[in-house]
């Protein structure tokens, strides 16, 4: 069944707020079963809504309106919508009960008359009660073609469509989307295509997809089922092949899981506690890493020595060094890292060092990096040519600085795996 999304608002037109709805919606619908082809953003225009109602009828079953709920004059959706089907409008008392106690919950005193404008709902319609708002969501069914309402701030949308909205839809749709994610990092997409091919090229159910992210590649695989556990079953499979595939350049198969969690994990399951010595990321490393709840178990302190004289001072990268090699060097990553290391008395210190552009540097074109990491002793030292502008160019070595760090604590404990 063909789903579409219509999302109502002036708003989103002309810039001023992003249609996550949208993308939450076209989530569900697709874990759903669904197919979405269509996305709609139509403003607060009876003429325009009103053919943009008509033209999704003509090409999907289902039409999911978001917005324009509210008790203004300019928010008509719900009756733009209930004329198009034909539907006369009545007060629901329920809804009007719930209204009011949602108004004396909140000791909202004026209450104005047009707040009564959201008690009424198209003949025949289901109403889908709002627990955080006072505009209700509703489903209209007509010709075999269904329309479902929501109100359009998210923090009333989501827990509608999910509670009330998804349970309705499910019946309609009997096959379930599941899917699992592969993320893997240090290689780019056509690399991780290319080692895959055969599996994409032979693919029905489950299908693989692949995307793009800084420095990562994530691998979706999807399944078509009757059921969870058949979605499982189907998937499991083709899961076990990529981590063969890929090895340890796989961090994780949870979606919500990113690369400073796996890092931050293996670091807590060897007990080991890090540094950070940073130049050319300026701290972005740590912050990563701060990103994750319980990381001061094992963040013991951020070095940001972006001249050459912090570079001596806290972290005892030798004069000579930086004068023999430069700034930007193998030598240099190698002392920051294991500088940074002594000098929080750290178990490990992963260090950047880099020319992030926007122009080349006088000795080295711009993306030049170098990622260290010290570990049980030892040095790794890792050189780059990242591409990009200024931002991407630090985004991707902070990536490849975690993703080292996690390698080599894999590589360092392998038997304990
Ligand atoms: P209300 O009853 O609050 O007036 P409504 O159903 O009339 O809700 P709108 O007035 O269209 O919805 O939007 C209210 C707010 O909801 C917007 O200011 C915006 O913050 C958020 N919102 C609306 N549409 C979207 C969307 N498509 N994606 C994300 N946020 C949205």
């Amino acid at each position: 069944m063909v789903v579409e999304i219509l999302a109502v608002g002036t708003e989103l037109l002309l810039g001023n707020i992003a249609n996550t709805n949208a993308q939450y919606l076209s989530r569900r619908c697709a874990a759903l079963g669904f197919s979405v082809y269509h996305h709609t953003v139509v403003g607060d225009n009876e003429k325009r809504m009103t053919e943009a109602i008509r033209q999704a009828f003509g090409r999907s079953d289902i039409v999911i309106l978001t917005g324009g709920l509210g008790p203004t004059e300019d928010d008509m959706t719900k009756e733009v919508c209930a004329k198009v089907m034909g539907f006369p409008m009545e007060e629901d008392v329920h809804t009007r009960k719930r209204i009011s106690g949602y108004f004396r919950a909140a000791r909202k005193k004026n209450v104005t008359d047009n707040n009564w404008k959201q008690a009424l709902v198209p003949v025949g319609a289901k109403v889908l009660d709002n627990d955080n708002g006072t505009a209700p969501g509703l489903i209209l069914e007509k010709n075999k073609k269904t329309v479902i309402l929501l109100p359009g701030p998210p923090n009333e949308l989501i827990p509608i469509f999910s509670e009330k909205a998804e349970p309705y839809l499910r019946a309609l749709q009997p096959d379930t989307i599941y899917s699992k994610m592969v993320k893997v990092c240090g290689i780019g997409e056509s690399q991780a295509e290319t080692m895959i091919l055969d599996l994409i090229d032979s693919q029905t159910n489950p299908t693989i997809a692949t995307y793009a992210k800084t420095g990562e590649v994530h691998l979706r695989v999807t399944a078509r089922a009757a059921d969870e556990k058949e979605g499982k079953r189907l998937v499991k499979p083709v899961v076990r092949e990529l981590k063969k595939r890929f090895g340890t350049q796989i961090y994780s198969t949870k979606e919500e899981e990113e690369l400073e969690d796996a890092v931050v994990k293996l670091l807590k399951k060897y007990g080991l506690t890090v540094a950070t010595a940073e130049s050319m990321t300026g701290g972005l490393v740590a912050g990563r890493l701060v990103n994750v709840a319980g990381a001061s178990e094992c963040l013991k302190e951020g070095f940001v020595t972006y001249s050459n004289k912090a570079k001596r001072h806290a972290l005892g990268v030798k004069k000579e060094t930086l004068k023999t090699f430069g700034a930007v060097s193998e030598e240099t990553a190698r002392q920051m890292a294991e500088g940074g290391a002594l000098a929080a008395g750290a178990d490990s210190c992963v260090a950047v060092t880099g020319f992030a552009g926007p122009k080349d540097s006088k000795e080295e074109p711009k993306g030049l990096t170098y990622i260290s990491c010290y570990l049980g002793g030892r040095v790794s030292v890792r050189k780059y040519h990242f591409t990009g502008n200024r931002r991407k160019i630090r985004e991707q070595a902070v990536v490849q600085a975690l993703n080292l760090l996690r390698l080599r604590m894999l590589e360092q404990y392998k038997h304990e795996q």
